[in-house]
């Protein structure tokens, strides 16, 4: 009997680039665990801002698999026909749903609603090419707990704590076992109990036949708890007396939380750019999340790079329903930035590196908070970053609460979830995982890339 398989299309010896592949024969039905961009291939092929010009061309460098009728032909106006019946996502970092818009319109895809919020204003703002298009898309959105069906397949949603709000675990009901997928997650976030809501569901089903688990830290884990990161950055921008720039990711919100207070703390406005104050009007509409209100706050100015034309982030910010409150009395140019450095705090995020390149700064601190593997979400190199610091005289700190699970806090989840087989991913060192979890009379497997195995 081989009624259930599993492949691992993206993420077996690799940090992002998730795609993993189920199909259950026994209810007919084949879905993928995430469809993620494969940022090192970005980087193997591709010098920023150069971009792949094509789905040919993405299936040419390897970094997508090539799978009859399982892309969008945006020239044809029919679907080619795919057996490939739905996408499940587990949350909203592109190393997880980044190749997603190059899908046939007839794969359903699955998100959490949050998820959603984010994935589409990512999208909203991005120039339109053929891998940002999600014009015929259908997305159906789920929530924690409530389970659902692909066919016959029953999935079990459940919220876990990662770096980005809307992360989710699966618990998948197959034709002949349980399969559990992670997804990204961590134990000392702000908010552990999700993932422990993640892993006492996993207990109340039973012993699960596969576990596919991330492992991105095994290797190296921070050990900073996001409370530490809040008091080390604001003791540090007490003592600054020039410009102070804030490195961390726009979907990370506990971050933005504890940035939020720091620059409070340190009497500092906060200064974010137009994207980011896009993305986090958007999350407003997220319920569940405790957020400075961006249409409400004026505490939260807009930087404005005075470029003749308006970006797209800018657009849709200024025509915004409803209206964000004063919009134009936020701005802060980067003139005013260099007059009174020490009134503000400016935050940025690896994808807009040009940003130093247009305050200019005399000099100050650059703290980069978001050192998670830049494989994650980032095409810029470290190198070029440094060259910049170098010449605008900006010192660097880091500080940061990791997204992942470290070393220990993993093998005791994996205790607790007691499954059969353990199958790492979304890591650069399985063989490492391997050794360091079996000890512990856990069976673990190392996967290998498009190479199909079985569920039991
Ligand atoms: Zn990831
Ligand atoms: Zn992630």
């Amino acid at each position: 009997m081989m009624t259930v398989t599993i492949t691992v299309h993206g993420g077996a010896g690799e940090i992002g680039s998730s795609k993993i592949l189920i199909e259950d024969k026994g209810h007919d039905v084949k879905f993928f665990l995430d469809f993620g961009k494969n940022f090192e291939a970005m980087r193997q092929y591709y010098d920023f801002p150069v971009q792949p010009g094509s789905l040919d061309e993405l299936l040419r460098i390897g970094a997508t698999p090539d799978l009859p009728g399982l892309y969008h032909l945006p020239e044809s106006k029919e679907q080619p026909s795919t057996d490939i019946d739905a996408v499940l996502l587990s949350h909203a970092h592109t190393d997880h749903c980044g190749y997603i818009p190059l899908l046939n319109r007839s794969i359903q895809i699955h998100m959490g609603e949050c998820t959603r919020y984010v994935f589409e204003a990512r999208l909203q703002g991005s120039r339109k090419r053929f891998d940002t298009n999600i014009e015929g898309l259908e997305i159906k959105t789920f929530k924690t707990g409530k389970k659902f069906k692909i066919s016959g397949v029953e999935v079990q949603p459940v919220h876990v704590d990662h770096s980005i709000p809307g992360a989710y675990g699966f618990i998948i009901h197959c034709s002949e076992g349980t399969l559990v997928y992670t997804g990204d997650f961590r134990r000392h976030g702000t908010r552990p109990q999700l993932t422990q809501d993640f892993i006492d569901a996993i207990q109340e089903v039973g012993s699960p036949d596969v576990v596919l688990s991330e492992g991105t830290n095994i290797a190296k884990a921070e050990l900073t708890r996001e409370a530490e990161v809040r008091k080390q950055i604001e003791a540090t921008i007490e003592k600054c007396r020039g410009l102070a720039i804030v490195d961390f990711s726009e979907v990370d919100f506990d971050r933005f939380r504890t940035m939020y207070a720091v620059a409070k703390a340190t009497n500092r406005e906060l200064v974010i750019e137009p994207r980011r104050m896009w993305m986090l009007s958007t999350l407003n509409k997220c319920s569940s999340l405790a957020t400075p209100s961006i249409p409400k706050d004026r505490a939260i100015r807009r930087y404005d790079r005075e470029k003749k034309r308006r970006s797209t982030y800018e657009v849709l910010l200024s025509e915004s329903k409803p209206p964000l409150s004063d919009y134009e009395g936020r701005a802060v140019k980067s003139a005013e930035l260099r007059a009174k450095p020490r009134r503000y705090l400016l935050a940025t995020s690896f994808g807009s590196l040009s940003l130093i390149q247009h305050v200019k700064p005399a000099s100050g601190i650059y703290l980069l908070s978001a050192s998670e593997p830049f494989n994650e979400e980032s095409e810029i190199s470290f190198d070029k970053l440094l060259n910049w610091l170098t010449l605008s005289g900006l010192a660097m700190y880091t500080a940061h609460c990791s997204g992942h699970v470290d070393p220990l806090g993993l093998r005791q989840t994996l205790e607790e979830m007691k499954p059969k087989v353990v199958y790492p991913i979304h890591t650069e060192n399985p063989e490492l995982f391997k050794h360091f979890i079996e000890p512990s009379g856990i069976r673990v497997i190392v996967p290998k890339q498009s190479v199909p195995f079985k569920l039991k």
